[in-house]
């Protein structure tokens, strides 16, 4: 038997059942059918007595007698009972298929050992469809107690593909006496980590020996599953090393200097200091940067951006900062442009807006070097738009842009610029490294003193009176105030009833003249969406009725209330984000989440997350722990998919660090992998990359 053969010529499946598998669980191959892996195990060592059985318990185990089989019902809805009992007492077992095979099968009378899942239907306790095994044949299956079961779907269930069935075909499968599991990874890393072979931790995991052993083909096969997305991220980061020279910006000048010393309004707190001494660090190294900035929602990542960009204007080059939208570019347009007045420094604006003449002005002078800094939206890495000497390029808010319009970036120059990317959506450790992995991270953990945290408070829909109360006091102190509806499929129309009634409600409570609204949505055009912006930015309203289409990012000092209605709709990381959007200024800022009283249990532990913290990593653990990996926000716009079968990112966290670290010293002593011991890695990498096309995308 080879690993590639057609699953449906194996015993026990057919091509009634391949076409199955195939369409429910994408399993095509031998191989397919052993990598697809049970996700618990159940201890079949313990026995319950007849009378301990209850409802609500998952699947048991119990030895007794069965007897008393009764047909009932009529047509397509007869069903067969039989009594099952021992010393303590009689359950009910049912089978509403298959009736006949299961008369023949079992003698009443006779003593078995079922297995299968309590309910209760009126005052019975029963068991529908238990698995059923005579007690000599007990002892005698391979592996031990340790019962596989295995992940399925309706489709499945229902066509009686139990996780018995799956055992007995595996089963068959690793006992076929030419089946080869050839190794997957090199001898001398199974060796240095003490790894099970690969055959080994297959066998041991489908039917372990026993826990120790399990834990030890769990470890193995996980560490596999990280080592390769490891080797395929950081192949690509030595690749690059290889590949490009970095600009060398070996001194701070004095543009950096007479910044810090005349112009810089406050301190730089700790975690700026350090992020910028890193990154320093890494413009003299005669490498390409490539990093990413984590901070937090104001945490002051566009200081630190501009000082990076004065040092690459120290070294004789240009910089460049890309915002994801055009609000977001105005703004550091503005900010950046302020910092540094009287600094003769010459920064432009460059967005989708820019006016034709303008724009001939700006690529001549971007071409000639007069531009020190461009700042703008995607419209700066348009072919047309050609700079003098490119050093720098910041990226902010990264996860809005896709990989292609990154790499665009890479081309501006003859070699590519030092690239970092900012973002504030905090993503947990394992995740960045696993995601961003061919870059390095820097985190601004801390924020500027004197931020008074924003107070979260959870309401129902029934104490609305009392937060249009609060409002109005907010108002009469002269704050501004945001309420956010939910955008359910980002498409506008779903949303914007919501967004109506909310608004009635609203517009009666708080009525002209006394009151000036802004209304913010997806059905608007970007011409309205920004004139209704601009009118809260400048105070002229005094509150923002919005979907989350209001932009990341956007500094109104002065809005100090956040109100989220229907926050059990919102992901975690997107009521932190909102959340940010308050806090900015000197005065205290209050978030409050409005949902109706009925909740789900993950939407209790996402509000109750949100009241306890405002801290975006703890919160971006949670979200992952909740959502897993694949659905985290940072993972899901970084663009990048990837699925791990076995590997769970909020608890493997030392298994990662181990298999990054073995990746990276079998990279750094053989960075093309061309040496013969690394041969079955390069093979492997890339039926990997075959099977899982978007891996080839990384960058
Ligand atoms: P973000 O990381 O969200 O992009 P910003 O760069 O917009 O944060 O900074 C938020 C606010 O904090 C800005 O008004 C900025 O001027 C201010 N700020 C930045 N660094 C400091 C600091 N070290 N001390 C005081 N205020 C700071
Ligand atoms: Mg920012």
């Amino acid at each position: 038997m080879q690993l590639t053969d057609d699953i449906q010529f194996l015993k026990g499946v057919g091509p009634k059942r391949a076409e199955l598998l195939n369409k429910e669980l994408n399993i095509f191959t031998v191989n397919d059918l052993l990598r697809h892996f049970p996700f618990r195990y159940i201890d079949r060592t313990k026995f319950y007595k007849v009378n301990e059985i209850k409802e609500d318990f998952p699947n048991i185990q119990a030895r007794g007698i069965i007897s008393n089989f009764k047909t009932k019902g009529s047509g397509r809805k007869t069903y067969l009972t039989a009594d099952f009992s021992d010393q303590t007492g009689t359950i009910e077992l049912i089978w509403f298929k298959g009736i006949n095979r299961i008369k023949q099968s079992l003698t009443s009378g006779k003593e078995y050992i079922i297995f299968g899942k309590p309910a209760r239907y009126g005052r019975k306790i029963n068991i529908a469809h238990p698995e059923i095994d005579i007690p000599e044949d007990a002892g005698k299956k391979i592996g031990s107690s340790m019962q596989a079961v295995y992940p399925s779907t309706e489709k499945l269930a229902k066509n009686n593909f139990t996780s018995k069935v799956f055992r007995k075909i595996i089963a068959g499968i690793l006992q076929s006496p030419d089946i080869k599991l050839p190794e997957t990874l090199p001898a001398y890393i199974v060796k240095k980590y003490a790894l099970l072979s690969y055959r080994d931790a297959v066998i041991n995991i489908h039917f372990p020996k026993n826990a120790e052993t399990l834990k030890r083909a769990l470890y193995r096969l996980k560490f596999e599953e990280l080592f390769y997305i490891q080797l395929n991220i950081l192949k690509i980061k030595y690749g690059r090393k290889l590949k490009f020279k970095g600009f060398v910006f070996s001194e701070v000048g004095e543009n950096f200097n007479r910044f810090y010393s005349e112009k810089l309004p406050f301190e730089l707190t700790g975690a700026q200091k350090r992020v910028i001494k890193e990154i320093r660090k890494d413009f003299a190294s005669g490498k390409q940067a490539n990093r990413l900035l984590q901070g937090d929602v104001g945490s002051g990542k566009t200081l630190v951006a501009l000082m990076l960009m004065l040092i690459a204007i120290d070294n004789g080059y240009q910089a460049t900062l890309m915002a994801p939208t055009e609000i977001l570019a105005q703004q550091h347009f503005k900010t950046i442009s302020g910092f540094l007045e009287g600094m003769n420094l010459d920064i432009r604006l460059l967005t989708g807006s820019t006016k034709q003449s303008e724009r001939r002005i700006l690529h001549e002078d971007l071409k000639n070097g007069k531009i020190n800094i461009l700042i703008g939206t995607h419209a700066l890495i348009e072919d047309t738009v050609i700079f003098k000497n490119l050093g720098l390029a910041v990226i902010d808010e990264q996860h809005r842009f896709g990989v292609a319009q990154r790499a665009k970036m890479w081309k501006k120059n003859i070699n590519p610029p030092h690239i970092i990317v900012m973002t504030a959506t905090p993503i947990p450790r394992t995740l960045a490294m696993t995601v961003y992995g061919d870059l390095e991270i820097s985190v601004i953990d801390e924020l500027p003193p004197g931020r008074k945290p924003i107070k979260t408070i959870h309401a129902y829909d029934g104490q609305r009176l009392r937060v249009f109360k609060f409002i109005k006091e907010q108002i009469q102190a002269g704050r501004q105030i945001y309420i956010v509806y939910p955008l359910i499929y980002e498409s506008e129309n779903f949303d914007y009833k919501d967004l109506e009634d909310g608004l009635e409600s609203i517009s009666r409570a708080f009525p002209p003249p006394e009151y000036a609204i802004s209304v913010v949505h997806g059905r608007m055009k970007p011409e309205e969406k920004e004139k209704a912006m601009q009118l809260f930015v400048k105070g002229i309203t005094n509150i923002m009725i919005a979907t989350t289409v209001i932009e990341v990012g956007v500094d109104v000092p002065n809005a100090s209330v956040m109100i989220i209605e229907s926050a059990e709709r919102f992901g975690l990381s997107q009521l932190h984000q909102l959340r940010g959007r308050v806090g900015r200024g000197a005065d205290q800022s209050y978030c409050i989440l409005m949902t109706s009283y009925k909740l789900s249990k993950e939407a209790k532990i996402r509000i109750n997350t949100m009241v306890e913290t405002n801290d975006g990593f703890k919160i971006a653990e949670v979200d992952m722990k909740l959502r897993g990996p694949g659905d985290t926000e940072g993972t899901r716009q970084s663009g990048i998919p990837f699925e791990l079968k076995l590997a769970d990112l909020s608890k493997d966290y030392k298994i990662l660090e181990t298999a990054r670290h073995a990746a990276d010293s079998t990279l750094s002593e053989d960075p093309e992998l061309k040496q013969d011991k690394n041969q079955i890695l390069v093979k492997q990498l890339k039926s990997l990359i075959t099977r899982n096309k978007k891996w080839g995308m990384i960058s």
